[in-house]
C-alpha cells in the first residue's frame, strides 16, 4: 500500500495535457466523499516536490498545508461555479490572496516572452507556480475544459475533450450511470 504522500496522481482516464495535468492531478487530491491525499504538511511538501514546485527539504508547516488546501479547493469551487454559470466571490477572493502572498510579478524569457511567475520562495511560491499555470490555461481556453464531475459525491475533474463543451461526468459509464439510475428512481417513486 501507498505511503501517505506517496499517492500516484489521480488523473482518471480524461488527463489534461501539459502542464495544466498538474493543476488537474493538484485539484484531485481531494474528492467529495472527504477522500484527503494531503493530510499533513510533509505530504504536501512530498506531493510538491514530486512535481518539482518545491525542494523536497523544504520544512512546511500546519499554516502551509491550510493554505494549500484552500487555494485547491478554490480551484474546484472556481471550475464548478464556471460550469453552472454562478460566481463563486469567496474562491475569487482566496486565489486573489494567494497570487499575493505568492508575489506574482510578470518576468520575461530570453525569447522577449512574457510570463506570470511568483517571487516568493517555498509553500506560497509553489502555490503561486500553480496560479500561474491556471492563468495560462484561462488565456489559452484549456482552463474551460477542466471540469468538475456533476456527481457531488464524485467531484472528480476531468479534461473534457468534447467538441462542444458538453462533458459533465468524470466517467459516464459510472458516475453518468449513477445519475440516470438515481432519475430513474425518483421518477419511479413518483409514479409509484
Ligand atoms: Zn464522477
Amino acid at each position: 500500500m501507498d505511503k501517505p504522500g506517496t499517492v500516484a496522481d489521480r488523473l482518471g482516464d480524461k488527463p489534461a495535457d501539459g502542464k495544466l495535468r498538474i493543476v488537474h492531478a493538484f485539484m484531485n487530491t481531494r474528492n467529495g466523499d472527504g477522500r484527503e491525499d494531503l493530510p499533513n504538511p510533509d505530504a504536501l511538501r512530498d506531493w510538491l516536490a514530486r512535481h518539482e514546485l518545491i525542494s523536497a527539504r523544504a520544512r512546511l508547516n500546519n499554516a502551509d498545508l491550510e493554505q494549500a488546501r484552500s487555494v485547491r479547493d478554490a480551484l474546484v469551487r472556481l471550475s464548478a461555479a464556471r460550469q453552472s454559470g454562478r460566481q463563486d466571490i469567496d474562491a475569487i477572493e482566496t486565489l486573489n490572496r494567494a497570487a499575493r502572498r505568492a508575489q506574482m510579478a510578470v518576468t520575461f524569457d530570453a525569447d522577449g516572452r512574457g510570463q506570470v511567475r511568483p517571487l516568493a520562495p517555498a509553500s506560497d511560491g509553489a502555490l503561486g507556480s500553480i496560479i500561474a499555470i491556471v492563468f495560462e490555461a484561462m488565456n489559452d481556453g484549456t482552463w474551460d475544459r477542466l471540469k468538475i464531475c456533476r456527481d457531488a459525491s464524485c467531484a472528480f475533474a476531468f479534461y473534457d475533450r468534447s467538441k462542444n463543451h458538453s462533458g459533465t461526468w468524470c466517467d459516464i459509464a459510472v458516475c453518468g450511470n449513477v445519475a440516470k439510475a438515481r432519475s430513474f428512481r425518483a421518477r419511479h417513486a413518483k409514479h409509484g
